[in-house]
């Protein structure tokens, strides 16, 4: 992702036209390729929608079919500012960072890697893996008075589950229907994995303070009059209390969201800062070899930083 992306003149417009519940803006994800060539559906950042809430980032992998000693590699790369999140649905995954941890993540566990100023990680698909891979990765961009902190990694092997038996409910992240997740976060902000179980309809309360993001996984899910289908990301505004959907098969979505995040952040590749001369350093730390550590045991290369052209796409 070497292109800036504006960002916030999707919830301009839903505030501008009085928007207090109603409307939803279906926004198709973009199709993009990760490193090795595996194709994701990239939902956040879209032309017109940066961030919702603090999230900034929301990639969906799979489901693929892995073949032995192939699967996802993604090399030693820098990050700046954001947290990395990281939850599987099928699948494993193989986290190496350069404070020096070495994690594998199964499904139902939740990676949080925090850059703080600066942490470099590797992600890549285990060699002795099942063969199937499915999930998301999602960042969130830190706040003014924790973005230049220590990196951290926390790995969560449960997290809290909403079971209504129709319906279950994973808390990633932040506060939901009186439960709160253990995973470290600095924002006010909500993750959700809701699973389907049983057709028919279920309704989930939202913080009307919010903005939200919805994105289906797996099956499909109604809502009013939307379809929902994978590879599209579903805009909530600010002011909904409560998402009604329905679905006519088993079905699971992703629910992100967060009171719209107060700063301007600027999103370049892996880094997210504030302004150029932020992103120029960062980068040129990480090609001189500086401010990042090393990640080691991942067999291959590190990723060279692209170069860095300052402009916004319009
Ligand atoms: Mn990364």
């Amino acid at each position: 992702m070497s292109d800036l992306i504006p960002g916030r003149e999707i919830a301009r417009q839903c505030q501008a036209q009085g928007n207090d519940s109603g409307d939803v803006v279906a926004l198709p994800a973009r199709q993009t390729q990760l490193g090795n060539g595996l194709m994701i559906y990239r939902a956040l950042p879209l032309v017109g929608l940066q961030l919702i809430g603090p999230w900034c980032f929301l990639d969906h992998f799979g489901p693929l079919d892995v073949r032995p000693g192939a699967g996802l590699r993604v090399g030693p790369h820098p990050h700046i500012g954001l947290q990395t999140v990281t939850w599987l649905l099928t699948g494993e995954l193989l986290h190496r960072d350069s404070l020096g941890m070495t994690q594998r993540i199964l499904p139902g566990q939740l990676n949080l890697m925090t850059s703080g100023n600066g942490i470099a990680h590797s992600e890549e698909s285990p060699a002795d893996h099942a063969g199937r891979l499915h999930g998301v990765q999602l960042w969130v961009a830190l706040p003014e008075d924790e973005r230049l902190g220590e990196p951290r990694f926390d790995h969560y092997p449960e997290l809290p589950l909403i079971d209504r038996s129709a319906l279950r409910i994973n808390l990633l992240a932040g506060e939901s229907m009186g439960l709160q997740s253990p995973a470290r976060v600095f924002s006010p902000l909500v993750g959700l994995d809701i699973e389907l179980v049983d057709t028919g309809r279920h309704e989930i309360d939202l913080n009307p303070d919010y903005e939200h993001g919805l994105l289906v996984l797996e099956g499909r899910v109604a809502m009013a009059d939307h379809q929902m289908d994978i590879g599209t990301l579903f805009y909530l505004p600010v002011g909904r209390s409560r998402l009604e959907l329905d679905n006519a098969a088993p079905a699971r979505a992703l629910l992100i969201g967060g009171p719209p995040f107060p700063d301007t952040i600027l999103m370049w590749w892996n880094l997210v800062a504030r302004t150029p001369a932020e992103i120029t350093a960062a980068r040129n730390d990480w090609e001189q070899g500086r401010r990042f550590g090393t990640v080691t045991g991942y067999d291959g290369e590190r990723i060279a930083a692209p170069r860095f052209d300052y402009r916004l796409k319009s």
